[in-house]
């Protein structure tokens, strides 16, 4: 298997650190508010980079966490005028549907930054005890960046152009570093912030350093594969980098893996920009299944542009390989016992092949595009040699197999129950006798039921219409 390594900026075949297990850590989002679907393209590649690992039978140690403390999350906390634990646990739920929705595994552990911070100061101490990070005046602690000799090895930049770089920036609070390129470890506390004891001050964690401290905890010293979007290269991955090997001594991680962005109109989808669409909204018109095939449409390091029409396309593909897994399921109910013909045995190979082909693809660093090429062909292979008439086993291998590979996509192939047109008609009646006895309560929530469903009603002058999604 070959993964791109940002750290050797090229193809590397993987050697796990321990034979048969693969230990991950992918860097989550912070939680102020719902996700956007640029947020959801590291979930949905590196869970199904798991998936592929867990295919060949590795097993896969994930760790992936929340960053639940952050000036936005304050921010936001202010806003509502609510403490930011309450922010940061109403977003962690909802991310957490989102991404049952999208059908991302939980990962074995999503630690949260706030119940870490013992290990956070542990990690600090140990860095000003080796020389790798300072005190300043204020309280404030960085790290050394000088005393590291590595650094920019990841973002392949180098430290006197940083340094330079970092000159022209001056930040108020910051006079305290020793130069421009060192970073915050811990900070003192603002008035109304939730804040920690610390042997420096009172105050809370610098950013980069909760990531090097869970995966330490819940992974060990070293790793195989470190993952996240392109934009946490640098600074984020880069100090976690120079943090982890200060204080453990020990190469971090053997993988450094970064998916390219997800963009409309050729922008990085930000929330800072304001061009986002947030998952919550697109599972309002798609089922995320749809949003899913669309990320996995694309090389996960290649650029994607979001737009309704690629997303129509992910939508009628997906219904092919749902429909094809169907009719397999209708023909195997009548489906004879015997012997395969040899035409299924033709078949069966060709299907073997595009198997082989699949492997290859994902095992070329993880190409869903090619992948996915594989699956459509045999959805073809099965729409053009089974049929009623077909051998039980020869049915049940194609279907085996286009399902086992649609696993490894996070796709799922069992099609939802679908709600016959005699109970909308009736909840739709239902719906009007509540409107006309002005029990609007009622009437919409009869309208989200059928909207859970799938069903969209349309109010018009000639009536009630409704549609499926
Ligand atoms: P954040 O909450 O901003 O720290 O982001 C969480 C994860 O989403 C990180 O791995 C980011 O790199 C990733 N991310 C944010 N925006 C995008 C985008 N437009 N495309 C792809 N990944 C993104
Ligand atoms: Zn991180």
């Amino acid at each position: 298997m070959k993964i791109y390594n940002t750290l050797t900026r090229r193809k590397d075949e993987f050697v796990p650190l321990e034979p048969g297990k693969v230990k991950m850590y992918v860097c989550g989002p912070t939680v102020y508010n719902y996700i956007h679907i640029g947020n959801a393209r590291p979930m949905i590649v590196f869970d199904t980079v798991r998936r592929y690992f867990e295919y060949k039978g590795y097993e896969v140690n994930y760790v992936s966490n929340f960053t639940d403390v952050d000036d936005k999350i304050i921010k936001k906390a202010i806003e509502e005028g609510v403490d930011a634990d309450t922010i940061s646990k109403r977003y962690i739920a909802e991310c957490k549907k989102d991404m049952e929705g999208m059908n991302v595994k939980p990962a074995t552990t999503h630690p949260l930054a706030t119940e870490e911070i013992c290990g956070m100061l542990e990690m600090i101490q140990t860095l000003i005890d080796k020389g790798y990070a300072y005190r300043a005046e204020d309280g404030t602690v960085y790290f050394r960046v000088k005393a590291f000799k590595e650094y920019g090895k990841l973002s392949h930049k180098n430290l006197d152009d940083l340094q330079s770089g970092f000159r022209e920036i001056k930040v108020t609070g910051e006079e305290g570093k020793e130069d421009s390129a060192d970073f915050v470890l811990w900070k003192p506390k603002k008035e109304g912030e939730p804040f920690w004891e610390s042997p420096w001050c009172n105050g809370r964690p610098g950013w980069h350093i909760e990531c090097s401290v869970m995966s330490r905890k819940y992974l060990g010293d070293q790793i195989d594969i470190h993952a996240g979007g392109e934009d946490l290269i640098f600074p984020h991955h880069e100090n976690e980098i120079a943090q982890s090997e200060a204080a453990n001594g020990k190469t971090f991680a053997n993988y450094w893996m970064h998916n390219a962005f997800l963009n409309i109109d050729n922008r990085k989808m930000s929330k800072s920009l304001g061009n986002f669409f947030t998952v919550r909204e697109i599972s309002e018109k798609y089922d995320l299944q749809v949003l899913r095939f669309f990320m996995l449409s694309a090389h996960y390091r290649s650029p994607l542009n979001f737009s309704a029409e690629l997303m129509e396309a992910s939508k009628n593909g997906l219904e092919r390989i749902l429909n094809c897994v169907s009719r397999l399921g209708d023909f195997l109910k009548t489906a004879a016992d015997g012997e395969m013909s040899e035409a299924e045995q033709a078949a069966k190979a060709e299907l073997d092949s595009l198997v082989a082909k699949f492997e290859a693809a994902m095992d070329d660093d993880f190409n869903t595009a090619d992948a996915i090429s594989a699956i459509f062909e045999m959805v073809k292979l099965a729409n053009s040699t089974a049929d009623e008439n077909s051998t039980k086993g020869y049915l049940e291998q194609v279907k085996a197999q286009i399902e086992k590979l649609c696993d490894v996509m996070g796709i799922i192939t069992e099609k939802k129950e679908e709600i016959l047109e005699e109970e909308i008609e009736k909840m739709i009646a239902a719906r009007q006798q509540a409107r006309k006895d002005k029990n609007f309560a009622l009437a919409d929530e009869i309208r989200g039921q059928l909207l859970e469903k799938g069903i969209i009603l349309e109010d018009t002058r000639e009536g009630v219409k409704w549609k499926r999604a």
